[in-house]
Parts: C-alpha cells; sequence; structure tokens
C-alpha cells in the first residue's frame, strides 16, 4: 500500500510565508511535465510502491495544469504502476483557478479529492499573506466546488497578526456550516529567507505571536470537536470516514513516491529527495537520470521517525513498535510527559493531550533514542 506525489513547481504569485519549491515563471511547463512522464517511468519499481492507493497532486499550484496534462499523468501512473481502482486522487487547487469548466474537467479525469487552499475567508489576510485570490473568490469558488466534489478539504491559517480569535471563529465555523469534511489548519510560520521572514525583520510586519497561535490552537480543537470531527492528525480535522488516505499513509510510516523536484520518497528504510531546480531536473531526467539525494535510515532513525510521525496522529505511538531492548529508555523519557499530563497512556499507546499538542515536536524530541 502506498502513494503517489507529484509536485507541480509553479505558482501564479509567491505567497509571503511560503518556503515551498516553485517557480512563478510558467516558461518551461511543457518540459517540466514531459519530464514528470519520464520519471515516473524511470521509478516504476520504486521499491514497495504497488498496489497504490493514492495520488496527490500538490505543489506549487497543480491546478494552474491543464486538463490534458493531468490525463497524461494519470494515465502514465496506470501504465506503469498497479492503480488501485478505488484510489483516492488529490488535486490542490487554489479558489482563483477554480472554474466551472476546471471542476468538470478534474472530475472526468478522475480526480476525487480537492484540496483548496483557502487560508482565511477575510480580503485583508488574504493580502497580508499575498495570496492571488479574493475573499469573494474563497467563498464563491468553495461553494461551485461544493457542487462538483463532496470530498473537499480546505487549508486555514491561523496565528496571523490581523487574525483575531472572532475572524478565526468566522474563519472555521463557516467551513463547519459549508459542509467540508476535512480541514488542515497551520500555524502560521515564519520560514527562514520567505518575504515575510524579511517583511517582520525590516519591521513592516508585526512579528508572529505564539500566545495568540497556542490560543487559536486550542480554541480550534474546542470548535472541530464540537461539530463532530475527528482530530486525526495536529493540524488535521475529518468527519468520519473522511480522513486523507494520501497522509494518513505518510503518518503511518507506509511507503510513498515523490515524482518531480524537490519531491521527497521514503519506504521505510530510505529517504530520498529530488533536486530542488527545474532546469537540472529537466535536464537529468532527460538524460535518463533521477538527480536525487539519499539517506539510508539507521534503526534508530527508523524508530524516531516512527516516534514523531505517530504521535501527531490520534492514535498515538504504539510503544508494541518499538523493540523491546529500546522500550525501558522510552518509558523513562516519556514518563515527566505522563506525570506533567501532556502525554497519556491509552493501552500500549502513548497519545498526546491537548495541552502536550501546543508541543508535540519538543516532546516527540526528547522521546528519540
Ligand atoms: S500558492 Fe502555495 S505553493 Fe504557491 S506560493 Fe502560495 S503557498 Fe506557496
Amino acid at each position: 500500500m502506498a502513494g503517489i506525489y507529484i509536485h507541480i513547481p509553479f505558482c501564479k504569485q509567491a505567497c509571503h510565508y511560503c518556503n515551498f519549491h516553485f517557480t512563478t515563471s510558467l516558461r518551461y511547463k511543457n518540459e517540466l511535465l514531459a519530464a514528470l512522464l519520464k520519471e515516473l517511468v524511470l521509478q516504476k519499481d520504486y521499491p514497495g510502491i504497488n498496489p497504490v492507493r493514492s495520488v496527490y497532486f500538490g505543489g506549487g499550484t497543480p491546478s494552474l495544469l491543464d486538463l490534458a496534462d493531468i490525463n497524461q499523468l494519470l494515465s502514465s501512473i496506470s501504465t506503469h504502476f498497479r492503480l488501485d481502482p478505488d484510489a483516492e486522487i488529490t488535486l490542490e487547487a487554489n479558489p482563483d483557478d477554480i472554474t466551472t469548466e476546471k471542476l468538470a474537467g478534474w472530475k472526468s479525469a478522475g480526480i476525487n479529492r480537492l484540496s483548496i487552499g483557502i487560508q482565511s475567508f477575510f480580503q485583508e489576510d488574504l493580502q497580508w499573506m499575498n495570496r492571488a485570490h479574493t475573499a469573494v473568490q474563497a467563498t464563491g469558488n468553495l461553494e461551485l466546488a461544493l457542487r462538483y466534489f463532496s470530498n473537499i478539504t480546505i487549508d486555514l491559517i491561523y496565528g496571523t497578526p490581523g487574525l483575531t480569535h472572532e475572524k478565526w471563529e468566522q474563519n472555521v465555523k463557516k467551513a463547519i456550516a459549508l459542509g467540508i469534511p476535512h480541514l488542515s489548519c497551520y500555524a502560521l510560520t515564519v520560514e527562514p529567507k520567505t518575504p515575510l521572514d524579511k517583511l517582520i525583520r525590516n519591521e513592516q510586519y508585526e512579528p508572529i505571536s505564539p500566545d495568540q497561535q497556542s490560543e487559536q490552537f486550542l480554541l480550534l480543537m474546542k470548535w472541530m470537536k464540537e461539530a463532530g470531527y475527528e482530530h486525526y492528525e495536529i493540524s488535521n480535522f475529518a468527519k468520519p470516514g473522511m480522513r486523507s488516505r494520501h497522509n494518513s499513509a505518510y503518518w503511518q510510516n507506509q511507503s510513498y513516491l515523490g515524482i518531480g523536484p524537490a519531491a521527497h520518497s521514503y519506504n521505510g528504510k530510505e529517504r530520498q529527495w529530488n533536486i530542488s531546480n527545474n532546469n537540472s531536473y529537466i535536464h537529468s531526467i532527460n538524460q535518463g537520470i533521477v538527480p536525487f539525494e539519499k539517506e539510508i535510515l539507521t534503526e534508530t532513525q527508523q524508530l524516531n521517525e516512527y516516534i514523531m510521525t505517530s504521535l501527531r496522529t490520534s492514535e498515538g505511538l504504539d510503544t508494541r513498535n518499538i523493540p523491546g531492548k529500546y522500550r525501558p529508555v522510552l518509558e523513562a523519557a516519556a514518563k515527566k510527559y505522563l506525570d506533567s499530563g501532556l502525554l497519556q497512556q491509552v493501552r500500549d499507546h502513548l497519545v498526546l493531550t491537548n495541552e502536550g499538542k501546543l508541543l508535540a515536536d519538543g516532546i516527540a524530541a526528547a522521546l528519540f533514542f
């Protein structure tokens, strides 16, 4: 069981906070698409990849692709991999790209899940983030998408300086009221060398308040629970039966194959990542070589990977997956967090409490071997 991720490294404009790999120039789009198709063939024997239970078009902005491009990529996956007929096939879409024609086309191509980058329903927040879409498009085109797709997830961002708790509540409750079955909610992070980082350093933008972020995360958990969503991963909430199959595979330590520049692959023992440069990627693929770096994970690195990902999930860390010789070390490290109420023991599982979720990365690091 595994998933394929396809990275589409093009965007209309650069959001201030973004540190993903993308370019705003579409000059080499056709060459890059040809390279993606070639990489699919070069990677068809990636260990553990079949059967493919999910495909995820991420980026960048996959909704910038033409329908023919999506059809070609999916057809190549069907040809070279054992694609489950019931596979979850997600396309990330930005609200400004959504039209009736595109929605109908995506559906006919076999896309069965949309991930829409709403971020906020307020115009001033979208402008602050330098998003390409407007608040009118966020609402209008989300409603339009709901006429074609029932399986929709939206991204929302909290902890931005202009986002009061009242506005945050309106954003979340609007998504709930619209019946969106899955939400991914992220605290704004200021990544080094992003435009946001520079704007804050130059005092043109207010700095981020960690307290505001913590409060908004706690509020979010409360509202989502009241609305009947499962908080199944730190940043992800789903109505029963609507969890993301693709992302769940990441969190369950399953294999995935990443296609495209900057895409990562993982098979439990090795992690590899493609070069983050479109021209070098295209050039290398055209020579028949996938340009990646690889790390072979030691036993403790594999266990730490498991600790990191499993602790972020509602099921938590299953201690039965930790070999006996390591368990006393884990138990000793976990005791402090169990005593302080940041972790709880649920049968054989260590699960973060709501307060613990605020410190998830730090707690996971403290449990590392
Ligand atoms: S649309 Fe997404 S990938 Fe593109 S710049 Fe904005 S956040 Fe980054």
